[in-house]
C-alpha cells in the first residue's frame, strides 16, 4: 500500500494491477512497464508465483535475481499481489483508500475470485473508505453481493460523451461516484444532468503526462460540469491537473461527507480505554486521571493505572490531599 499522490484519497491499494484495457493515456501501463525487470527472465522463475485464469498470483513479492523486490514482475499483465492484504494493519486511522490505481479491478478478465478476495480484505478492515474506479461498471451488476457498507463507493470513468452512458450501470442503494479523467471533450452535463443528481460525487482531472496529442481542456468544458453539479448539489472534486486550466480561484476540492470522517480501528479504541482502579467504570483513558510511576531515577514516566474523576477526587479528600485542576476531565 502507498500513501497516494492522487489528491482525492490518502492511499492506494494495488492487490490487483495489470489491464487489457489498452487505453492511450494510461499512465499505469507505463509505470508497471517501468519497474518491471525482465519480464521474459521472470516469467522462467516457475518457482516464484503461480497461475490461474486470471493470470499471475504472487503469494509473496517477488524478489529478483539482485536481492530486490521488483513491483511488477509481469510487467502490466493482471497480476494478484496476495501478500499486499495485510498492509492495511499498518493504518490505524481510517482513511480514504483507492483499490486498483494500477489496474481496471473489474474489467472482464479479472475472475470474481480475485475481486472476492479484495472484498474480503477491505472487510477485514473496515474502519477504512474504499473507492473502487471502472471503465466497466456493467461488472458491478454482474457479481452477487456487491458490498453495501456506506464506506464502500463504486465508481466509473469517463472521458468523453459517448461514455455517459456507463453511468447507467452504477449500482442502485450504494454510494456512488463519477470521475471525468482525462476529460477529453465537452461531455455535455446539461443533457445528463440525472447523472448528475443521482451521484454522490464527481472528480474531474485533466490529462496529464507528455503524450502526443494530448488533450488540454476548454476551461468552458469545466464550468458547465461544476455549473450543473452545483445546481444539483453534488460535491466536485477537482484535481490539480485544472489549476493552469481554470486558475485557483476556480478550483473546488469537495468531499461527500462520508469521505470526510476519520474512524479509529478496533485496535486503537481497545487501546483508548481504560478502566478505573476503584469503580472499575471503563472509560476513555485521556477522560480519566493517570496514575503514573517512574521505574528509575530520571527514567521517563509511565501510567500503569488509570481513576475516573469522581473517585480520585474521593480519594483525595479521604487522604488529605489537595484536589488539583482536572479541566476536561470526565464529571461522572
Ligand atoms: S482502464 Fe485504466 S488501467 Fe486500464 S489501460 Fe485504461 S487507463 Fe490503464
Ligand atoms: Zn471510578
Amino acid at each position: 500500500m502507498n500513501r497516494s499522490r492522487i489528491e482525492w484519497c490518502d492511499h492506494t491499494l494495488n492487490i490487483v494491477t495489470g489491464c487489457r484495457r489498452g487505453c492511450e493515456y494510461c499512465y499505469a501501463r507505463t509505470m508497471s512497464l517501468r519497474f518491471s525487470g525482465n519480464v521474459r527472465l521472470n516469467i522462467t522463475r516457475t518457482d516464484k508465483y503461480r497461475k490461474d485464469e486470471g493470470g499471475y498470483i504472487l503469494d509473496e513479492p517477488f524478489i529478483g535475481e539482485n536481492g530486490k523486490q521488483i513491483i511488477y514482475p509481469f510487467g502490466f499483465e493482471p497480476t494478484l499481489h496476495r501478500y499486499r492484504f495485510n498492509t492495511l494493519d499498518k493504518l490505524k486511522m481510517g482513511q480514504n483508500i483507492f483499490v486498483g490505481a494500477m489496474a481496471d479491478l473489474f474489467g472482464d478478465w479479472v475472475p470474481d475470485s480475485w475481486i472476492d478476495e479484495v472484498f474480503r480484505c477491505c472487510a477485514a478492515h473496515d474502519q477504512h473508505n474504499y473507492l473502487f474506479l471502472t471503465k466497466n461498471p456493467e461488472r458491478y451488476a454482474d457479481l452477487e453481493d456487491l458490498p453495501a457498507g456506506e464506506n464502500m463507493f463504486y465508481g466509473v470513468t469517463i472521458t468523453t460523451e459517448e461514455e455517459m452512458h456507463r453511468f447507467n450501470f452504477l449500482p442502485a442503494r450504494r454510494n456512488i461516484f463519477v470521475s471525468i479523467e482525462p476529460i477529453l471533450e465537452d461531455v455535455l452535463p446539461e443533457k445528463h444532468n440525472l447523472l448528475f443528481r443521482q451521484t454522490d460525487w464527481i472528480i474531474i482531472g485533466a490529462e496529464t503526462g507528455r503524450r502526443k496529442g494530448k488533450v488540454i481542456p476548454d476551461p468552458e468544458w469545466i464550468r458547465k460540469i461544476v455549473a450543473v453539479a452545483e445546481q444539483e448539489k453534488t460535491p466536485v472534486f477537482m484535481k490539480d491537473s485544472l489549476i493552469e486550466i481554470v486558475g485557483e480561484d476556480a478550483m473546488k476540492r469537495e468531499f461527500p461527507d462520508q469521505l470526510l470522517v476519520r474512524k479509529k480501528s478496533e485496535k486503537i479504541l481497545a487501546k483508548m480505554m481504560g478502566e478505573c482502579v476503584e469503580c472499575h467504570e471503563r472509560k476513555e483513558k485521556n477522560k480519566m486521571v493517570s496514575i503514573t510511576a517512574r521505574t528509575k531515577r530520571g527514567g521517563k514516566t509511565n501510567a500503569f493505572a488509570y481513576m475516573c474523576k469522581p473517585c480520585f477526587v474521593k480519594w483525595c479528600r479521604e487522604h488529605g490531599v489537595k484536589v488539583p485542576p482536572l479541566e476536561g476531565l470526565e464529571d461522572k
